[in-house]
């Protein structure tokens, strides 16, 4: 339970890395469910699903619908989901299989197995967790009751952060932004329980109606924990008036998008100096860190925020604070009572979800959350051969030598940056299915029937190994998701690109499929993660993936007049109702993803120049790529989670991907002979690479 979807994430290593997706919400109570056999994808020669197309829609007028008509109006919103499209659709698939291990796992008594066997088991046993209610929290609830004064605040705050209790702010490890060869340690903003700082400010009715039931939520927590009706409200207010005091001095997630306003090197001594309330020394001791000379402090505005805040909040406050983030934190692995509560507000309030997931996808989560690396052992065995990883390795070099190819004839970017760029295009490195090694759990404690324990236990075997890296080299071979999800990523600090097993199956790769919609599905996906290294954020970085300026000014500004382009375009989209996209927060997800079509449309190309491919399922082979494309993105989602997405998350909804994307592209309006007057025709097509 370390990283929940909208609770402040435990670890900020990759606060930077790019993913193509929404993250999928890890261990988070809210997570529902698909159709639990997805329906058989119709026959097709391409490997285009053929029964998700609407044939009755125009391409040039919408081209979205075209790719994903049919599968949209078969395929709603599971009561259970808040949102379910392809990703959700694989993921379910995943889970399946990752079922049947655990349960394999849960009966044998196959040492290899054991751990994930057990906690599956564990997290299963709901008669048992009911039967203790929330008395598994009563140690933490006694700690906390015996909090004497502020002075003494940062030892527990030490005990919670250790089990994965982010309260008030986050901390790990991270590469150095400026020299990305050491990891350093970090402190993050955090401590919040809405999805981000602005939920706590904003003035229109809906959130204001959010942050009403995010209180009504904040005390029936309060209140299952064994609080008198008006002492669990008053605390409910307690809680918000802490949490949007933090939030005031967070950062927004535009903000933080820029590394240079996330990259505060201070001494140990002046992170004391700026927050002289919270002893920082009883903090580290408690935490085990190593001794901490410097630190990354991410945001200092929001630590002296914090530190203003403890000062003068009093401290049966922040008693309350602290028993809701128990609660909250560790709710999932609680009593039905809890589970449910927990699941009104972030499953149905926040996204709209109208059931709790049955019980087994909500622990197969859990269970790939703390012991991703041996569970997949056992799916990448089953799901993820040779040739698929041949496959992709394969696609990867076509992609990198059309990036070189578009790079080198740029003609709004000078010789001297371009020089640059292709030395940082040669640096990139490519991970692809899984680990080379294995993460090692032999230090972590398994222990059947204590689910709580176990979450808790995984939750300090991980803080303690990201607190082992501090000071120490960074090793790019580790991996920052599951080898089963269904995701993939660049991390700039290390310039490299990941595609974990889960991803690398269709409708995103198939060795079976033709070359053309394996350039549209995982293609794009290589191209949208190499992208990454070069858009408005990824720039910063260098080919060693240290935080330096290597653009000509006049480059720069080139750069930043077409990103623009893309702020404009995207703005103007609407998510749902009255909200409109926000540019700027997705700014570098739409460069990845026009960039990343571009040049797998190139790679495709490239490749058909030396071998002719015909005409399948009624499309040419340019028309597939992007029909490719557009089937990995058809989705439906519902209002609540719309809303939600358009404020929190980097990436543009599904159809916006799809047109947004094609609309810029001359090659899309010559593949499908459109008029310059169609709607998927943008009359100044934005282009940056
Ligand atoms: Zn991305």
């Amino acid at each position: 339970m370390t990283q929940r979807l909208f609770a402040a994430a435990g670890f900020v290593a990759l606060q930077l890395a790019a993913s193509l997706t929404v993250s999928p919400p890890r261990a988070a109570a809210q997570q529902p469910q698909a159709p639990a056999v997805p329906a058989a994808p119709a026959p097709s020669s391409s490997g285009l699903q053929l029964d998700a197309l609407d044939r009755t829609a125009d391409a040039c007028t919408d081209f979205y619908q075209l790719a994903c008509g049919g599968w949209i109006a078969k395929n709603p919103v599971p009561s259970d989901r808040a949102s379910f499209g392809r990703f959700e659709e694989l993921q379910e698939q995943n889970h399946n299989r990752l079922r049947r291990i655990l349960e394999t796992a849960a009966a044998a008594s196959d040492p290899g197995s054991k751990k994930i066997g057990d906690y599956y088991a564990s997290c299963m046993a709901e008669t048992a967790i009911n039967a203790r209610g929330a008395a598994p929290l009563d140690p933490l609830l006694k700690q906390i009751a015996a909090l004497s004064s502020v002075s003494h605040l940062a030892p527990l705050v030490a005990e919670l952060h250790t089990i994965g209790i982010n309260v008030f702010f986050t901390f790990g490890s991270q590469a150095d932004f400026k020299d990305s060869s050491v990891e350093m340690a970090i402190a993050d903003q955090g401590g919040l329980g809405l999805p981000d700082r602005d939920y706590y400010f904003k003035d229109d009715a809906k959130s204001a109606e959010l942050r009403t039931r995010y209180v009504d939520h904040v005390g029936r927590m309060a209140g299952l924990l064994g609080a008198a009706p008006e002492q669990a409200s008053a605390s409910a207010q307690q809680v918000m008036t802490i949490e949007t005091a933090l939030a005031r001095g967070a950062l927004d997630a535009v903000s933080r998008r820029d590394p240079n306003k996330v990259y505060h090197k201070l001494s140990a001594a002046e992170l004391q100096a700026l927050t002289p309330q919270f002893a920082w020394s009883r903090y580290f001791s408690g935490i085990g860190a190593p001794p901490v000379y410097a630190l990354n402090v991410a945001e200092p505005a929001f630590f002296e925020a914090f530190d203003r805040m403890i000062a003068s909040t009093p401290l049966d406050d922040l008693k309350a604070y602290l028993r809701w983030h128990v609660a909250h934190a560790s709710a999932p692995m609680l009593s039905t009572a809890l589970v449910d509560e927990n699941f009104r507000f972030y499953g149905t309030a926040l996204t709209g979800a109208k059931e709790l997931r049955p019980r087994w996808r909500r622990c197969v989560g859990y269970t790939d959350n703390d012991l991703g690396e041996s569970l997949g052992q056992a799916f990448v065995k089953e799901a993820f051969g040779p040739q698929a990883k041949a496959g992709t390795l394969q696609m990867v070099h076509e992609l990198e030598s059309a990036l070189e190819t578009d790079i080198n004839s740029l003609t709004w970017m000078t010789p001297v940056t371009k020089r640059e760029a292709l030395a940082k295009l040669h640096a990139v490195t490519e991970k692809i299915g899984y680990p080379d090694r294995w993460r090692d759990y032999t230090g972590l404690q398994v222990t059947r029937g204590d689910a709580l324990g176990n979450s808790q236990r995984s939750n300090r075997f991980e803080f303690r190994r990201q607190l082992n890296k501090i000071g120490k080299p960074v090793d790019k071979s580790e991996w920052g998701m599951t080898p089963p999800t269904v995701n993939a990523y660049y991390n700039p600090l290390e310039n490299n690109i990941n595609f974990p097993a889960g991803i690398l199956q269709p409708p995103f790769y198939s060795a079976k499929a033709d070359a053309a919609v394996n350039f549209g599905g995982s293609g794009a996906v290589i191209g949208h993660e190499l992208t990454h290294g070069f858009d408005d954020q990824g720039r910063q970085f260098d080919a060693r993936g240290n935080l330096k300026d290597w653009w000509t000014p006049a480059d720069a500004k080139a750069f930043d007049d077409r990103a623009q382009c893309l702020v404009d375009e995207y703005a103007a989209f609407t998510a749902i109702d009255d909200v409109k996209l926000n540019g700027k927060l997705t700014l570098g997800e739409n460069t990845a993803d026009n960039g990343g079509l571009r040049i797998s449309l190139m790679a495709y190309l490239a490749r058909k120049a030396s071998r002719p491919a015909p005409v399948l399922d009624g499309f040419t082979p340019e028309q597939r790529v992007f029909l490719g494309w557009g089937q990995v993105w058809c989705e439906n989602v519902r209002p609540e989670r719309a809303r939600m997405l358009a404020q929190i998350n980097p990436h543009s909804p599904g159809h916006d991907r799809v047109n947004g994307v094609v609309s810029n592209m001359p090659e899309f309006r010559k593949a499908f002979a459109c008029t310059a007057d169609a709607s998927m025709v943008r009359k100044t097509p934005c282009r940056v690479w």
